[in-house]
């Protein structure tokens, strides 16, 4: 850098050659007047833990960290995090006085002598050192020297400590600062002038005051220097002599050399002093510095200028919206119409007279109508001639040539009112004049009005504009018109949105539509078929009524409200009209950006153009409002880091430095990070990409924060990146790498385990059941069996008792008609006996003793029964006390030899174990088959042999004949 000119002859041409550099350097960057800077002031209010910004330093991550006497406070341009003393940054003491960028880090040192380094999230200290430390200079050796309070400096380069006091030349105790330069000489700004240090030797430069030298910075060409108390000086060709004379007074606190190479300088009770093209400005009190003592400047990589005061931080930046009002010379704040003229100047119409801008001058024209008045101006058009039409609120209509007023066109002229909202000189060589009532067209051949008469939707007229095929667009107060050859065609807007006032036309180069900004929406009116359609409040705008769209050179549309400017996407427009869209994406830019005030005013016009230069002007309450969309586009393209800047795992925060290896059931995950920016904060927008989770970039908008819940066990890699509007995502994304444990029930070996267990399990419990079944069945065989038998043995049972009494166990009824019948078919020439016996006065029985006894009686007959017949004989109790005997192959006389001795055996049969007393006789009638008929006829014949018997006096035998 440093130029190689023989010294006398830079000496001399000194002044020249750095007015030279100075205008070269910054002609070509887009540099601002101190006062276009918006500005942005920070305290304690908003978070700083102190209002004395010591020193201000950006580390490459991309933080802001200012240190102040309660702590270092670290920016991510949303909220302040303050680091104090104690055991987290082991710092002695939390007054902080300086911020040095080692590494990735920071060294941050101060009172106490305490000397602490801040790198990837981790504080580390350094041993203090003997007095509070003003400031830290690591050398290109990588030796640290401490600047002192009152002791002096001390070097440390690994081996040990050397110290440099008073004592070895230095000429004060106190070191403010310190600076290394290209030789190796390490220059020291004490309490009292200013010296360097080379091979250990110190060395007090001559020519600079024994005052404090409180800064100390290389400029673009090489040169130090040196800020004072009393002045600022330059070091050049081995001596010290003051800047300039315009500096010669300063008490310089701090000092920097911004990107396009204008100085700045803090001053110790004067404020801000910046030396540029612009020449020497001066910001204040009175200009919003928030303190007169200025102790920090710094520029950050976005560009902007840091002030930390006395009083607070104040911030100097390039905003997207330059605004200009009447401190900057316009005629007056209350703007109602722009207008670009083809010499490249802007004119700006106000309630207080007109404003020419031409790039950084604003001239405001003394002009003054007939009755002394300044004109409040209303609308304004560029005649064909180069001549300035001026509509104003009460005078009606003004030509000026030159800046001097050469006509006034009003009511006696025949316009139709005084109150002229809109001027357009047509193509074809008429002008056009809106008024309050009405109408007119002048032209060669005269004026001509048009009112509601004519088909105007409304007098009121606000807006004209020619289209691209001629047509005149007049917009009014009840909807819009076409006049096309001298004929109105009104336009009525309630079909959209009820809309009634339209406000303002634009029309793109190919004349297919026509875009209205009317009070609900921008409506586009369509050639091809008369169509209409809107983009509104439905569509997602903010704002419905707006004033003025102008287009501008990247593809947008500017809509002015009085809530701010809106800009959206043409083409989104156009597909919101056509259907395809269902909401539009906007940017709505206000007082944050840099516009004096957001209200834009329309009524009128133009209230809104488009310059050569491709800015867009706005009228607005306070003042005329400029953006420059491809500035707005610069700062996308921006360097914009980020960085993750907290993790809860479960609600609990976890350390971020370095791979993470989370416990089994850390299912809820919160990643907070931060696109540090520091211009447009809140239009930062992120995205993240959780590999093995996501499959795509999730949008987050302008939430700088993730959640994740119910992550599955596995390997993470989080990656968030963040963009400003229009720019690209950046490059320099913060990453996470982690890994979620399973829980044992979540690892493959637990379910081949489980698997193999449970097959296992089966297979066992399948041969236990088979076991089980087959001894079941083999159960059920031997039931079956069992049942079978005792079936068997049942139905053998049922079969005997049907042929068999149950009292006496003799053959029953039945079994007897068998018996005979058999012996009847089987007896061929074999005699056949058959006898009937009967108890004698059985009833007496029953009653003389009871049924029981009876039924014992009945049994001890047929035992005797049973005992006195023959094997082959057939005894059976017929019914009641009554018995048939059936004596086969029985001649007669031996029959009746048998019932004898029956009827004797019952007769002398003792019955007293029945009953005492009990006697028993029977009758017996017998009857031989012989030749009667059928085995019934025997049985009669024995029944008539019985009752004889019993006729013939009871207990004896009597013999069918
Ligand atoms: P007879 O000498 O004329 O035969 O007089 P009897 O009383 O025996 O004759 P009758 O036919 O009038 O009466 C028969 C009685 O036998 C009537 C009835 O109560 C009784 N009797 C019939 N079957 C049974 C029985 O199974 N058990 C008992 N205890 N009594 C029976
Ligand atoms: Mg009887
Ligand atoms: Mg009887």
């Amino acid at each position: 850098m440093k130029l190689k000119i023989p010294p006398p002859l830079l000496r001399r041409f000194n002044w020249l050659l750095g007015l030279l550099l100075l205008l070269s350097s910054s002609l070509s960057a887009a540099q601002a007047p101190l006062s276009h800077y918006y500005q942005d002031t920070w305290t304690t209010r908003n978070g700083l833990p102190h209002n004395s910004i010591n020193a201000i330093a950006q580390t490459s991550e991309g933080y802001l960290w200012f240190a102040t006497w309660e702590g270092v406070a670290r920016y991510n341009g949303r909220e302040f995090r303050v680091f104090e003393r104690g055991e987290h940054t082991g710092l002695p003491d939390s007054g902080l006085r300086s911020l040095t960028p080692d590494g990735q880090g920071v060294l941050v040192a101060g009172a106490r002598g305490g000397v602490s380094r801040y790198e990837q999230q981790r504080w580390t200290a350094e041993p203090p050192v003997a007095a509070m430390v003003n400031h830290v200079l690591r050398d290109r050796r990588g030796r640290l020297w401490f600047a002192t309070e009152g002791e002096g400096i001390y070097m440390r380069d690994g081996r040990g400590e050397h110290h440099y006091g008073v004592a070895e030349g230095l000429p004060g105790a106190g070191v403010y600062r310190l600076l290394e330069d290209d030789d190796g000489r390490i220059w020291a700004g004490t309490s009292q002038g200013l010296a360097w240090i080379r091979d250990g030797e110190v060395a007090v430069v001559p020519g600079v005051p024994p005052v404090p030298v409180l800064a100390l910075l290389h400029d673009e060409r090489g040169r130090l220097l040196i800020g004072s108390e009393q002045g600022l000086y330059v070091w050049e060709d081995d001596s010290a002599r003051p800047h300039s004379p315009a500096l010669a007074g300063e008490a310089v606190s701090s000092l920097l050399l911004d990107d396009e190479g204008s100085l700045w300088l803090g001053t110790i009770d004067r404020g801000l002093v910046r030396v540029s093209r612009f020449g020497l400005e001066r910001l204040g009190l009175a200009q919003g510095l928030p303190d007169k003592r200025v102790v920090s400047l710094f520029q950050d990589a976005e560009r902007s200028i840091w002030v930390g005061t006395n009083g607070g931080l104040l911030r100097l930046r390039d905003a997207p919206f330059t605004s200009y009002t009447q401190d900057d010379g316009l005629a007056g704040n209350y703007v109602r119409t722009v207008l670009a003229h083809s010499d490249g100047s802007v004119w700006v119409g106000s309630s207080n007279g007109l404003s020419q801008i031409r790039g950084d001058s604003i001239t405001s024209l003394p002009l003054r109508l007939p009755d002394g008045g300044i004109p409040s101006v209303l609308s304004l058009a560029e005649g064909r001639r180069g001549e300035l039409w001026v509509g104003t609120y009460t005078h009606g209509l003004l030509r000026l040539q030159d800046g001097e007023l050469a006509e006034i066109l009003d009511r006696e002229s025949g316009l139709g009112a005084n109150e002229v909202r809109a001027v357009l000189p047509a193509r074809d060589g008429s002008l056009w004049v809106g008024t309050a009532k009405g109408l007119n067209r002048l032209a060669e051949d005269g004026i001509r009005t048009y009112t509601q008469a004519d088909g105007l939707p409304g007098d009121f007229v606000m807006n004209l504009f020619e289209a691209v095929n001629g047509d005149i667009w007049v917009g009014t107060g009840v909807g819009a018109a076409r006049v096309r050859d001298g004929t109105v065609t009104p336009l009525y807007l309630n079909s959209q949105e009820n809309a009634e006032y339209a406000f303002g036309f634009y029309q793109e180069p190919d004349g297919r539509h026509l875009w209205m900004a009317t009070d609900r929406g921008l409506l586009r009116y369509r050639y091809r078929d008369a169509s209409l359609a809107v983009v509104g409040r439905r569509h997602g705008l903010p704002v419905e009524k707006m004033f003025q769209p102008v287009a501008d050179r990247l593809g947008g549309l500017w809509l002015t409200t009085n809530r701010g400017i809106i800009r959206i996407e043409q083409a989104d427009a156009h597909r919101v009209a056509d259907g395809e869209l269902a909401q539009v994406g906007f940017e709505l830019f206000g007082e944050g950006d840099g516009m004096a005030s957001s209200q834009a005013n329309g009524g009128s016009g133009p209230a809104a153009v488009q310059a050569a230069d491709g800015s867009v002007w706005i009228a607005t309450a306070k003042g005329v409002a400029r953006v420059q969309p491809e500035r707005l586009a610069d700062f996308g393209r921006s360097r914009l880091p980020v960085v993750l800047e907290g993790v809860e795992v479960n609600g609990q925060l976890t350390g971020i430095t370095g791979p993470q290896r989370l416990a089994a059931g850390s299912e809820r995950l919160q990643l907070r990070f931060a696109g540090l920016g520091y211009v447009m904060p809140e239009r930062i927008r992120y995205r993240t990409l959780l590999e093995g989770f996501d499959q795509d970039w999730v949008p987050r908008e302008h939430q700088a924060q993730a959640e994740y819940t119910n992550l599955p066990p596995g390997r993470y890699l989080f990656r968030v990146a963040a963009a400003y509007p229009y720019g690209d995502w950046s490059e320099q994304e913060a990453r996470l790498a982690f890994t979620i444990a399973p829980f044992f029930w979540q690892r493959s070996l637990f379910w081949w385990s489980l698997g193999i267990l449970g097959l296992g399990g089966i297979w066992l419990l399948m041969r236990l059941r088979l076991r089980l079944l087959r001894r079941r069945a083999e159960q059920l065989e031997q039931q079956v069996a069992e049942k079978t038998g005792e079936l068997q043995r049942q139905s053998q049972a049922f079969e005997r008792q049907a042929r068999e009494d149950q009292l006496t166990g003799l053959a029953n009824r039945r079994a007897f008609d068998e018996g005979l019948q058999a012996a009847w078919a089987s007896r061929g020439t074999a005699p056949l006996c058959l006898a009937v016996l009967d108890i004698d006065h059985f009833k007496q029985v029953n009653d003389r003793w009871s049924h029981a006894v009876g039924d014992q009686a009945i049994q001890a007959v047929a035992a005797v029964l049973r005992r006195e017949l023959r094997a082959g004989d057939l005894a059976a109790r017929w019914g009641g006390e009554e018995f048939t005997l059936l004596l086969p192959d029985t001649a007669v006389e031996d029959a009746r030899r048998i019932c004898e001795r029956v009827r004797r055996a019952i007769e002398e049969m003792d019955c007293g174990p029945i009953a005492a007393g009990l006697r028993l006789s029977v009758s017996l009638g017998l009857a031989e088959a012989g030749t009667l008929p059928d085995e019934d006829k025997l049985l009669s014949c024995a029944d008539k042999a019985l009752y004889r018997a019993k006729r013939e006096g009871r207990n004896r035998v009597v013999l069918w004949s």
